[in-house]
């Protein structure tokens, strides 16, 4: 119920809207009504053949409610839709707005294939709040009126029968199949949320399952899956089939009460058999606006269970959030970590212990260490990706929690292991970093990252994920980007760590051309070129254990030494003199 009334809450913006689609929606349901009866009416009369003249009022009424009917359903139609499609785009707003401040801290733990499913589908759902849940009550409720009306008129216990019919059709068929279909809706939208995470690692992993023989396994369960859904929607269309014959069973018994009460007033004279037969069509037309009631009821568990489940994710608190009033971003690019500590959730050890480093203006430092020692934390916690548990990061001696993070993020250009390329054209994916650049500076850019030949290819698709591109051309794309976002600060995060030696050297020396002046961290495992560095930062577990040039570093025992020793070992064979 909270999270239905939750909902309707998100809606209630549009209330005017919806009341006058479902006022044009009881006019439409009304002048079907209006159609039978003036129908019944000619019919009756002319079969007593009185004078033509005598029919000219139900020709008229033919007329007016016929034409009427297809114009207020059209009229309808339109403003349902129209409220649906705002109510839809209000929808999708509210969702991305809220979603944006939880990425990525708080979106770890949903698999993609899950979200996705959750911003389609279910807010595809909630679209129908309003056509299929909030509006067929209001139309049903309206033409009962009416027909209490209509029949009280002749008889108060005619009237009375039928409303028993009307509420047998609007309460007690919904409830029945309610209870007969209890859980088919979630359970098909679960089998489709499976469906979808599976059809996702099918396609994302065929090759790993293809090398490990799991292929058949993964279809199998996929198609296990799809039986358990069709089982589902079997057992579905049956409640469905039994809830439209129920009805129709209830405007037929509704239709012989009606008689069986009105006919021995008929007898007695106190009302004519025309009026009996224009009745009796009315109430059979009365029905109308019922059909679809049960249907409402399982898109209300439909919507209520997509409710929840959108909900669940908006009511995440953001990891990070903007300050009220952020300090202007300052001019002196200096970086001071001060006994930077952080834990992840969940997690008993520390991912960083009590860091503090600095780095002035305008140089170049790296932080090695093995794989897992929190290189990559440190660029999570600068982008305010993650709050510190304890301590700060600083620029030019203003903590980064008290800058606006979407500033933050503009003066800072990362470049991460695994560029993600958009399945766009080169200037798309270059328009990301300056959206207002000229094509003049994409070529340059690009001519700057190494990637001369590219510049006549501007609008050319790079694939999915840019597989039409090599791993070098990749990475290059991301330098066209930094030189473009012309930020003064860049991190690295292991940017060349997926590329052959020779690709290696040739991006690292366009990477160092380009950061000329600019404040730079390096982040790497893989120790290439250390004497460029005006700092290296040498972290292990959490902690740093080392700091110092290259010479320096090199000239003392310890981590920093062994790891370059590891990796600059000459292989024995090939030292080895042959005699
Ligand atoms: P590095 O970049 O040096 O390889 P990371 O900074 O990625 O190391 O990770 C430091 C530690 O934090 C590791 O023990 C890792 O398992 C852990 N860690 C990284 N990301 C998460 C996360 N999202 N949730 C929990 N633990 C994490």
């Amino acid at each position: 119920m909270k999270t239905f009334i939750r909902l309707t809450a998100i809606v209630r913006p549009y209330f005017w809207w919806m009341a006058l689609a479902a006022l044009i929606g009881f006019a439409t349901t009304g002048s079907g009504i209006g159609l039978l009866m003036t129908s019944a009416y000619i019919i009756a009369k002319a079969a007593l053949q009185p004078p033509m003249a005598a029919l000219q009022l139900g020709i008229v009424g033919v007329r007016f409610f016929g034409l009427a009917r297809g114009v207020l359903r059209y009229a309808e139609r339109l403003v349902s839709h129209n409220t649906t499609f705002r109510i839809l785009a209000k929808l999708r707003l509210w969702f991305y707005d809220a979603l944006e401040p939880l990425a990525p801290a708080r979106l770890l733990h949903f698999r993609s294939g899950d979200l996705l499913q959750r911003i389609v589908d279910d807010i595809q759902s909630l679209e129908n709040l309003y056509t299929r849940v909030l509006a067929p009550p209001v139309t049903a409720i309206l033409v009962a009126l009416l027909m209490w009306v209509l029949a009280g008129t002749y008889s108060l216990q005619a009237a009375l029968l039928i409303l028993c019919f009307h509420l047998l059709a609007g309460i007690g068929v919904p409830l029945l199949t309610m209870l007969l279909g209890r859980g088919l809706s979630v359970g098909i939208m679960n089998r489709k949320t499976d469906q979808q995470l599976l059809a996702l690692d099918l396609i994302q992993g065929i090759g790993e399952l293809q090398v490990y023989g799991r292929l058949a396994g993964h279809l199998e369960e996929m198609r296990s899956v799809e039986s358990a859904k069709l089982q589902l929607q079997r057992k579905n269309a049956i409640v469905e089939g039994l809830q439209e014959s129920l009805t129709g069973l209830l405007m037929n018994g509704a239709v012989l009460t009606i008689l069986w009460a009105l006919i021995p007033i008929v007898s007695t004279g106190a009302m004519n058999g025309i009026s009996l037969a224009v009745i009796t069509l009315a109430v059979m037309a009365s029905f109308e606006p019922f059909i679809p009631l049960p249907a409402a009821v399982k898109h209300l568990e439909a919507d209520r269970h997509a409710g929840k489940r959108l909900f669940e994710i908006l009511d995440a608190k953001p990891e990070t959030s903007s300050p009220a009033a952020p300090v202007p971003f300052p001019a002196n690019r200096a970086i001071k970590i001060e006994k930077l500590s952080f834990t992840y959730p969940g997690s008993l050890t520390k991912a960083l212990d009590s860091i503090c480093f600095s780095v002035p203006a305008g140089q170049h430092i790296a932080i090695v260490g093995p794989s897992g020692a929190g290189k990559s934390t440190i660029t999570s916690l600068f982008m305010r990706f993650w709050n510190s548990s304890e301590g700060g990061i600083s620029i030019g001696d203003v903590d980064i929690s008290l800058l606006d993070p979407e500033e933050l993020r503009r003066n800072i250009s990362l470049v991460s292991q695994r560029t993600y390329l958009f399945a766009e054209t080169i200037r798309e994916n270059l328009l990301l970093a300056k959206p207002d650049a000229t094509d003049e500076e994409l070529r340059k850019a690009l001519s700057q990252a190494g990637l001369i030949n590219f510049a006549s290819k501007l609008d050319e698709w790079i694939g999915q994920h840019g597989m039409k591109l090599s791993g070098g051309e990749r990475q290059r794309i991301a330098i066209a980007r930094i030189v473009l976002q012309n930020a003064p600060m860049i991190i690295l995060d292991e940017a060349t760590a997926n590329l052959d030696g020779i690709t290696e050297k040739e991006v690292t020396d366009t990477l160092s051309s380009i950061s000329r002046g600019k404040t730079m961290i390096t982040i790497t495992h893989r120790l290439k070129a250390m004497d460029q560095y005006d700092n290296i930062i040498v972290l292990d577990k959490g902690k740093i254990v080392a700091q110092g040039v290259h010479e320096n570093l090199m000239n003392r025992e310890g981590l920093y030494h062994r790891m370059w020793e590891l990796q600059h070992a000459t292989p024995a064979v090939l030292t080895e003199v042959p005699e």
